[in-house]
C-alpha cells in the first residue's frame, strides 16, 4: 500500500536519501548513546530494509551494546577500515556529540534521519521531520513511500513498530499522529509477534518495580503542579539499581494526578545529574539546552553538574508553568 505524499520537499528529501543509499556499497548505521527502543528500531530496522533490498552491499550498524535492549537487535563489530568508501547514516540523533562511535567522522558522505528539532546540522542530505512520533516511525515511511523498490521484512517491521511503540509509549504521547497508526498498522500485517514484543517492552526487573516504589513515595510534587524526584547513587546502590534501570520511573510519574512538568535526576558515578524532562503543556526543551541538553518540546534530557543546578532547572520549570 502506498501513502499520498503531501509534502512534496518532504518527499524530495526521502528521495534524495534513498538514491544516496542505492550508491554505496558501504553502509553503516550510528545512532545516539544510552540508546532507546527508537534509536536501535530505526537504526537496525533500516539495516534489515536496506540488507533485503540488496543483498549484496554491506550494511552494519555500530554503537556500544545494550543489554537489555537485546530482545530487539545487537551491534556489528565494524573494522575502521570499512569507513573510507562507506555511507554513514545516523538515525534519531540531533546533536553531533551524541552520536555513538568515533569513526563516522572518516566516512565519505553522511544522512542525518531524525524527528527531533534541529540542533547540530550534520550530514549532506538531513532528513528531519518533527512531526513523527519517532525515528523509527520515518524509516518505515521511506518504504512505505518508495514500497515498489524498498523490501521490508519481518524482522524490519519488529524492529520499526518496537521504535514507534517505545517513542510514544504505546501510542499516548502527543506525538501519535493518524499516519503513526496507520504505519504501525502495515508494519503488523509482517510475521513477528507483537504481543510478545509488547509485553517485553513492558516488563520491568523485580529491583525496578522497588526503585519506582521508592520514586512514587518519594516523588515531590508543588502546588504548581512540578513534580521530581532525585536518584542518588546511593539510593540505587540501596535498591540494588543502576541508571539504565531508572527509565520506566519516568512516565510512572506522570500519570499522578496534578502534575504538569516532572523532573527525574539520577545521579551518575562521578556526581554529576542526568536530568529527564518531561510535560503535559508548557515547552521545556529550551531549558534543557540551557543545561547541556535537548529533545522534544515535551520530552527532554539534560545534565545537571550539583544540587545547585538542579534547584536551577526547577525553578526555571516554575517560571515557564
Ligand atoms: P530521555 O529523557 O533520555 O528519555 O530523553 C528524552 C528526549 O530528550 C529524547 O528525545 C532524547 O534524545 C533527548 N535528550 C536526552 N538527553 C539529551 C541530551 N543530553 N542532549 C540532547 N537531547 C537529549
Amino acid at each position: 500500500m502506498q501513502f499520498e505524499t503531501e509534502n512534496l520537499e518532504d518527499y524530495e528529501i526521502k528521495k534524495a536519501v534513498w538514491d544516496i543509499i542505492k550508491k554505496f556499497d558501504t553502509i553503516i548505521i550510528h545512532r545516539h548513546v544510552r540508546p532507546d527502543p527508537d534509536a536501535i528500531g530505526s537504526q537496525c530496522g533500516l539495516k534489515e530494509m536496506i540488507k533485503a533490498t540488496f543483498p549484496e552491499k554491506t550494511v552494519l550498524v555500530e554503537g556500544a551494546s545494550v543489554d537489555d535492549l537485546e530482545y530487539l537487535d545487537t551491534m556489528d563489530y565494524v573494522e575502521k577500515d570499512l569507513y573510507d568508501d562507506a555511507l554513514v547514516i545516523v538515525t534519531d540523533t540531533a546533536n553531533i556529540k551524541r552520536i555513538d562511535g568515533e569513526n563516522y567522522r572518516m566516512a565519505k558522505q553522511w544522512i542525518k534521519i531524525d524527528h527531533h528539532p534541529l540542533d547540530d546540522s550534520y550530514g549532506e542530505v538531513e532528513w528531519i521531520n518533527t512531526e513523527a512520533s519517532s525515528c523509527s516511525e520515518m524509516v518505515a515511511d521511506l518504504w512505505l513511500t518508495f514500497p515498489d523498490e524498498i523490501t521490508m521484512t519481518s524482522k524490519a517491521a519488529r524492529l520499526l513498530y518496537g521504535g514507534i511503540v517505545g517513542d510514544t509509549n504505546r501510542f499516548l504521547y502527543d506525538g501519535t499522529s493518524p499516519y503513526t497508526m496507520k504505519v504501525a498498522g502495515e508494519l503488523m500485517t509482517f510475521d513477528f509477534s507483537y504481543t510478545d514484543l509488547n509485553d517485553k517492552m513492558n516488563e520491568i526487573e523485580p529491583t525496578t518495580s522497588k526503585m519506582m516504589g521508592y520514586a512514587l513515595e518519594h516523588f515531590e510534587l508543588s502546588k504548581d503542579g512540578i513534580g521530581h524526584i532525585i536518584l542518588t547513587q546511593e539510593i540505587l546502590k540501596t535498591l540494588g539499581v543502576e541508571d539504565s534501570d531508572t527509565h520506566p520511573v519516568v512516565p510512572f510519574l506522570g500519570k499522578i494526578a496534578g502534575v504538569k512538568v516532572w523532573a527525574v535526576f539520577v545521579e551518575q558515578p562521578e556526581g554529576t545529574y542526568r536530568c529527564r524532562l518531561r510535560s503535559k503543556g508548557p515547552v521545556i526543551n529550551i531549558i534543557a539546552s540551557n543545561h547541556g541538553g535537548g529533545g522534544h518540546p515535551l520530552a527532554s534530557g539534560a545534565h545537571a553538574k550539583d544540587m545547585k543546578e538542579i534547584e536551577a532547572i526547577l525553578n526555571e520549570l516554575k517560571a515557564n508553568v
